[in-house]
């Protein structure tokens, strides 16, 4: 029988570092062809093709750079590939597997992973998460599901999941919804049947600029008040609880608001911004009558993502259909 064809793809990050000399620190030096030698097992699974598109940390990967990944995945698909797999930094996994979702426009699997440990560091993640992120991807159960990320033996969605630690094996969750799907004895195993998703075309647009803001208590608003003349095409605050930020904030934030979108998330780590609970000056109400959208349950982190993406294709406009409300 015919193997499915397999595209890896290598793009940096801890899954691919060693140290160079004993006692330095580990850097991005292992390539795809190697990751994928760790994993021999593969080969009675697929055929496989592996590219390294790059060896950087994760948090030095843009958004130019993703889009050169992303059109390497479409080639892949086109030329049959059943799945893809890329390999990264977890740093910014959350982002860039969002990143990646609101454009992959194919049935097929789009399938993130890294490690927590090092290439040579005893008890290594990277390749039982290289071998599980093969096997969600030539899943046949994996399609229609968009672009997920596998860690320590979860599957997660892009738009639920988030590293919610900074070090240890266990570092990704999907606050509120849980994970996808898991992979047990082999088998990938989802308990629910995939959901309607929203894609977007590519980014005509690449050079907007979108500020991120964290309110924190007793902040001043000198950031805030330059944010309009600084250039920035759009604004994302990491907000109090529900989606609030102060007084003083709120009044700069109806200014931008009436020449930028912004957008108002939660800085909890978890659940929704309010829409119609809190009418103080600074909450959702107040915010949302000055001009600003609520994030509802998108991360600050992803909800920049989406914002960047939609002033690209010129598609501001569909903001609402893209934030899941409470
Ligand atoms: N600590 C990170 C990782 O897990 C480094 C990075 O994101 O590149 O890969």
């Amino acid at each position: 029988m015919d193997l499915p064809k397999l595209a890896i793809a290598a793009l940096g990050g801890t899954v691919s570092m060693q140290a160079c000399n004993a006692g330095e620190g580990v850097i991005p030096t292992v390539s795809g062809e190697t990751l994928l030698a760790s994993v021999p097992e593969l080969t009675t699974l697929a055929r496989v093709t592996v590219e390294t598109l790059g060896l950087l940390p994760s948090a030095s990967l843009d958004f130019g750079f993703l889009l050169s990944a992303l059109s390497w995945a479409n080639a892949q698909i086109m030329q049959g590939a059943a799945g893809i797999v890329i390999t990264q930094g977890t740093d910014t996994l959350e982002e860039t597997a969002t990143f990646f979702d609101y454009l992959w426009d194919h049935d097929e699997p789009l399938v993130l992973t890294g490690a927590m440990r090092s290439a040579n560091q005893a008890g290594a993640d990277g390749p039982a998460n290289l071998l599980d992120a093969c096997r969600v991807a030539l899943a046949e159960n994996s399609r229609q599901r968009g672009v997920q990320v596998v860690m320590n033996g979860q599957i997660h969605s892009a738009n639920a999941v988030r590293k919610t630690d900074s070090l240890a094996l266990q570092a990704f969750s999907s606050p509120i919804v849980g994970p996808a799907g898991l992979l047990m004895e082999n088998t990938v195993n989802y308990p629910h049947l995939p959901v309607q998703r929203r894609v977007l075309p590519l980014p005509q647009l690449t050079t907007q600029k979108i500020a991120f803001l964290e309110a924190s208590l007793g902040a001043d608003t000198l950031l805030l008040e330059n944010i309009l003349e600084l250039g920035y095409d759009g604004l994302v605050i990491a907000g109090f609880g529900a989606g609030h930020v102060s007084g003083e904030w709120a009044a700069a934030i109806e200014t931008i608001a009436r020449k930028i979108p912004v957008i108002v998330a939660t800085r909890t780590g978890s659940g929704s911004t309010a829409q119609s609970t809190y009418g103080f000056i600074g909450s959702e109400m107040d915010l949302i009558r000055k001009g600003a959208s609520m994030a509802g349950f998108l991360c600050p982190r992803k909800t920049r993502i989406l914002l960047w993406l939609l002033i690209g294709c010129q598609q501001q406009d569909e903001l609402a259909r893209f934030l899941v409300q409470n």
